[in-house]
């Protein structure tokens, strides 16, 4: 099917459409300034009497309950802000098990007799919420008969106002609990991880001699890839909209591999919509830094800075909202999937993760004094051990049924977990467990009595794109994240086990400080104990290769594969002890977690067996018959003959996925194991014999946009 010529109708709508890009003014009027439609701790101080201002203030930093007064004196204030800018609604936004975000709209107004209608909205609706959420999945915590579940404010990640042509939202983000306390959402255990890393932080910082820190928070700082493609083959690929993803598409004879895309110059109209969505954003209150082309064809990639982890996380699952909002206003859809055409390069996410005290310093910033570089390799060597202890649940932290056709894939990092430090940090760490060192090592390093420590390199120096787990200069880049997912679990993830590891070398550090021994000196023993127990999880190589694979294997880390595989790890009883004993999820809350999970991935499995099914049956084979007819009108018979056996491969093929459709009657992970083994195979043999037909059918009778004309069409 040729659609090229109807691309001008599109372009010319977005370039006609003066509002949009009109609006793009880089004297930021105020209305377009950073953070215009957030109740930022700015409009608080403007809005708020003194008194509830201080009040608001030390209960965020302290943690500590706000108390219903307070919370009536919030509420009006951003009542009146948001009516302002035109709110009408306002909603508790949360993060239900499926990752995906919810809300549920409720009117400022109240009927207030003849005729008119009062602006009503107290502290008790600020505070908590009773969306009816009988229908979001809980993985068995909570029976249908007490359906209820509660949202509750976060008054730490900053209540915004969300556009729309027809007036605005405020926007309340809040965390999702069942009444009987149990958490139902992605928030509740990332506030919780956040609690405990800063806990054993403290404690140890306070044994390496810092005791002015009160608090160190996690940050995040997301890189999110994406494709753009023309709406109207969004419309016209039914597995598109119902997948996210292109069940069928032959490869295109230019993919790629002429690299010509990567960093090249943006298309007018993306760089339009680019423009457009970080005024949005900025408008938010995201900070975005970077945008710009990356590898495959119609695929780009954007990167807000650095937040702490929860309001980085609420952040990211609105930059997404955004994206994908935005680019409907240049007639284009943004897809989010993990792997929207098979042989292009997939699209992640990259999650830059550090940690930082309320005193301003970066404990994964090698520092210019000894004293700082004791701290940072007790920091770094807490990381690696965490990650070594706890691979397989990390893995499990990435997966998604759109990261099985990624990881491993060689051109995203394995589905083996290995952390790379840069070969000069490597080569102190490796000094350090040997006490020996090559020449290129600073020899006080080798004197475990010396107090006076070299300064480290500053910057990771080498870098290395095959990497799941990197060391970047002052922080871990978790590059294994799928582009559609929520940052919460693998942030709750790495926070939790970095809080075990930092809590683990702690009490080794006391008891040795303890015994008399200097710090400094103390540390590096324990750091030298600590890397040479975890250091095969260090790896420097190319990730992609064989040989890492079989090497991996050897080392004994885990290589899982698949969701199913990859989701067992969470169950698994190291993973379990640590989030129970920093009271971050329960077992019955991870238990849930499982089911809910390993549930949306037979679900997903199964949409997309029955899409495959469904395109295959009722467009690909008319298509297909079509074409014979017309090769057997024109008597042409050896070519009938040939197009004849891939028909009746597709057939074949549609045959066994129908029975493969048929109802399994199976359950949990049972049911995502047959989803795998039998519904996606079967799925791909038909998008095999399909694929082939694709390229022999005459186009005008071929009913799917082509990949040449999704990827390349801007
Ligand atoms: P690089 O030179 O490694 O690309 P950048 O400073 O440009 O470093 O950062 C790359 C990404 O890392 C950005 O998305 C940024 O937000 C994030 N980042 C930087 N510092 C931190 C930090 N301390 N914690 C979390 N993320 C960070
Ligand atoms: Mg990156």
């Amino acid at each position: 099917m040729t659609r090229i010529r109807q691309q001008n109708v599109t372009a010319a709508q977005w370039s006609s459409n003066g509002g949009a890009i009109g609006a793009i003014d880089l004297t930021l009027p105020e209305n377009d300034a950073f953070g215009a439609n957030v109740f930022s701790i700015v409009a608080q101080r403007e809005r708020l009497p003194g008194d509830v201002f201080e009040k608001l203030q030390s209960a965020l930093e302290s943690g500590e309950a706000i108390d219903a007064d307070t919370a009536d004196a919030v509420a009006s204030a951003m009542k009146d802000w948001a009516l302002e800018k035109g709110a009408t609604h306002f909603t508790h936004v949360f993060q239900p098990l499926t990752g995906s975000t919810a809300e549920k709209h409720d009117s400022f107004f109240e009927p207030a007799g003849e005729g008119k209608a009062l602006a009503g909205f107290s502290g008790k609706e600020l505070i908590q919420g009773e969306p009816d959420a009988s229908s979001f999945p809980t993985g068995g915590v909570r029976a249908t008969f007490e359906a209820r579940g509660y949202t509750a404010w976060d008054p730490t990640s900053p209540a915004f106002v969300l556009e729309n042509p027809n007036g605005t939202l405020l926007c309340i983000p809040t965390a999702f609990a069942s009444w009987t306390g149990e958490a139902l959402d992605a928030k509740i255990p990332l506030l919780r991880s956040m609690d405990a890393l800063s806990g054993a932080a403290i404690k140890a910082l306070a044994l390496l001699g810092d005791t002015e820190s009160k608090r160190v928070f996690t940050t995040v700082g997301p890189e999110q890839e994406y494709f753009l493609i023309d709406e109207q083959y969004f419309f016209e690929r039914p597995d598109l909209i119902s997948t996210g993803r292109t069940l069928f598409g032959a490869k295109p004879p230019k993919g790629q591999e002429l690299d010509d895309h990567y960093f090249g110059t943006i298309p007018e109209r993306v760089l339009a919509f680019m423009m457009d969505s970080e005024l949005e954003m900025r408008k938010l209150g995201i900070p975005v830094k970077t945008r710009h082309n990356e590898v495959a064809p119609g695929q780009y990639e954007i990167a807000p800075m650095f937040e702490n982890s929860n309001v980085g996380s609420d952040h990211q699952q609105l930059l997404m909202r955004t994206l994908e909002n935005t680019a409907r206003r240049y007639g284009l859809v943004c897809l989010l999937h993990e792997k929207p055409f098979a042989g292009i390069n997939g699209s992640g996410k990259h999650n830059n993760w550090s940690m930082g005290t309320d005193t301003g310093s970066n404990l994964l910033e090698p520092g210019d004094t000894p004293a700082d570089n004791v701290h940072f390799l007790f920091f770094c060597a807490a990381v690696i051990q965490a990650v070594n202890k706890h691979q397989g649940l990390l893995r499990a932290s990435a997966a998604d049924i759109g990261q099985d056709h990624r990881l491993g894939a060689n051109e995203a990092p394995p589905a083996i977990i290995s952390i790379f430090l840069g070969s000069e940090l490597e080569k102190v760490f490796d000094a350090i467990a040997s006490g020996e060192g090559d020449p290129h090592t600073p020899a006080s390093f080798l004197d475990l009595g010396a107090t006076v420590l070299p300064p480290l390199p500053k910057h990771g120096g080498d870098r290395n794109r095959t990497s799941p787990f990197a060391f970047t200069g002052n922080k871990f880049e978790f590059r294994a994240l799928g582009s559609s997912m929520s940052l919460a679990f693998p942030n709750t993830v790495l926070n939790t086990i970095v809080a075990e590891a930092i809590d683990d070398l702690a009490g080794k550090l006391e008891a040795k400080t303890s015994g008399g021994m200097d710090v400094a000196e103390a540390v590096i023993e324990v750091v030298k104990d600590s890397y040479s127990a975890n250091k095969r999880i260090c790896f420097g190589g190319d990730n992609y290769s064989e040989e890492w694979h079989a090497e991996a294997e050897q080392r004994g880390l885990k290589n899982l594969r698949t969701t199913p595989d990859a989701l067992l790890e969470v169950l698994a009883d190291d993973s379990i002890a640590a989030f129970e004993s920093y009271s971050v999820l329960s077992k019955r809350e991870l238990e849930s977690r499982f089911e809910v999970w390993i549930e949306q991935y037979a679900l997903r499995a199964n949409i997309e067996a029955e899409t495959t099914f469904s395109i295959a049956k009722t467009m690909i084979l008319p298509a297909a018959l079509r074409h014979l007819a017309l090769i057997n009108e024109a008597g042409m018979a050896a070519m009938a003959t040939e197009v004849r056996e891939l028909v009746d491969n597709l057939v074949g093929a549609l045959n066994q996925l129908e029975a493969a459709n048929a109802d399994p009657d199976l359950e949990g992970l049972d049911w995502a194991k047959f989803a795998r083994d039998e519904q996606l195979t079967k799925s791909l043999a038909v998008r095999e014999a399909a694929d082939k037909l694709e390229k022999v059918v005459a186009d005008d009778f071929w009913p799917l946009p082509k990949y040449e004309e999704m990827l390349f069409i801007k």
